[in-house]
């Protein structure tokens, strides 16, 4: 086996259908025996959907039931902003499609599979790497059958922000700091209610709701650590929140049941100094934990993808090994986009939303009026919808 990839995520998905496509053997290991979760956020950006279009797949992505949006509505106590209006950006695709995670990953996994030298094995877990000497050979992994070890020449840990094989690879990523968790939670969605994704600011709460039709996906922001005392200010006083942020849900929320109802999301912000060792490299969320500040931690993910095929494609066909010298390029690489992305999440935690989890007052004002002012639109149109160095694929299809 040339490549093992732990994680069926967008990092470990993408990853293993580009190298498939190019005559690589890889096997994909997922640990759960479907896509099929809420939390992984539902973005996929100008970016992402150029990729796509690269490897001929979003006339398919398209055909499912999703959401344009060209820019996301900021909803404050004293009305409405619109923020990062994508309209005119460079290339092909202009708008954020929101599309479920699941579908997306779905769509990747199939194209996959399309070619003989891809493999998924789904209800399997990676737990631990094969290890001669520094170098790494392979993973373990359990699925029902029992303990398997899979022998590769390189091994992806794409098992996101818990990565347990960065942690057998002996890497521990640098905590940067998220003041927050995400408690999630859905509404029924009526036609007559606002159609864009929208961010709502207010003194001591931040709410996001993206619009999956029949329904509202709601993010309610809270510090960290303060699920528990949501709790013991009980579910009646979270209903009255929410009635009075977002009134136009007033008479649903009452369809809160209770706190089993919401799940807490950990947020986390972190990074790898090193994403690599020997036969051994970390991509996406495991080698960068996004915050869900932008929804702009999947288009890493896939960018990470992409660059990590462009690179190393050509020796995983030829077998390997890969050195280590190509596997630092490709952190060299990514470092920057990953840098720039997570300090401008830690500006608006710091600046935008830390202060408005704050304050008692009203909420505050100068952040907004920054986001909404035309020097500085621009750049969040290009920041949000390309990122920082955008990836094509340069893989070949063999
Ligand atoms: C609350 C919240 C909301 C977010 N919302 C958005 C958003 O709207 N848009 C956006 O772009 N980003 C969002 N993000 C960030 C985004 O979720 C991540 O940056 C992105 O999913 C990273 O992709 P990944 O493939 O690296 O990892 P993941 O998406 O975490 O995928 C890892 C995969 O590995 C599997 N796995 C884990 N351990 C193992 C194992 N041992 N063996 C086998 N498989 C394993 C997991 O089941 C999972 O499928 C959000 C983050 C949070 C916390």
């Amino acid at each position: 086996m040339s490549c093992v990839i732990a994680g069926g995520g967008p990092a470990g998905a993408v990853l293993a259908l580009l190298l498939a496509r190019a005559g690589v053997e890889v096997t994909l290991l997922e640990k759960h025996a479907d896509f099929l979760r809420d939390f992984r956020g539902d973005t996929i950006h100008p970016s992402t959907l150029q990729v796509l279009d690269e490897l001929g797949l979003t006339e398919e992505l398209l055909k499912l039931p999703h959401r344009k949006t060209y820019g996301f509505t900021l909803l404050t106590d004293d009305g409405r902003v619109q923020m990062a209006d994508l309209h005119g950006l460079p290339g092909k695709y202009d708008y954020i499609a929101f599309v479920p995670q699941w579908d997306f990953l779905k769509i990747v996994t199939s194209a996959a599979e399309r070619y003989p030298t891809f493999r998924l094995l789904m209800n399997a877990e990676a737990y631990g790497l094969i290890r001669e000497g520094d170098t790494c050979k392979g993973l373990r992994y359990r699925d029902a059958s029992g303990e398997h070890e899979i022998r590769a020449a390189l091994t992806v840990a794409a098992d996101g922000r818990g990565s347990v094989l960065r942690a057998a690879a002996g890497l521990v990523p640098q905590e940067l700091g998220a003041p927050m968790d995400v408690l999630w939670f859905r509404l029924p969605r009526e036609e007559s209610d606002l159609d864009e994704p929208f961010l709502r600011v207010s003194a001591g709460n931040i709410m996001v709701g993206i619009n999956r039709v029949t329904y509202w996906q709601l993010a309610y922001v809270i510090h960290k650590g303060g699920h528990d005392r949501l709790v013991q200010e009980g579910i009646g006083t979270f209903r009255e929140t929410v009635a009075r942020l977002l009134p136009f849900l007033e008479d649903r929320v009452g369809q809160i049941a209770g706190y089993d109802d919401l799940s807490t999301l950990t947020v986390a912000l972190n990074r790898l100094r090193r994403w690599h060792r020997p036969g051994f490299l970390a991509i996406g969320d495991a080698a960068h934990a996004m915050s869900p500040v932008f929804g702009v931690g999947i288009n890493l993910a896939v960018q990470d993808a992409v660059a990590t095929a462009n690179l190393l494609a050509g020796r995983l066909r030829a077998g390997g090994p890969v050195p280590e010298q190509d596997l630092h390029r490709l952190e060299r690489r990514r470092l920057l986009p990953t840098r720039v992305t997570q300090a401008a999440q830690r500006l608006a935690q710091d600046r935008l939303i830390g202060p408005a989890l704050d304050s008692t007052g009203r909420a505050p004002g100068i952040p907004v009026r920054m986001i909404g002012s035309p020097l500085v639109r621009p750049l969040i149109r290009r920041f949000l919808g390309l990122g920082v160095r955008p990836e094509h694929v340069r893989t070949p299809v063999h």
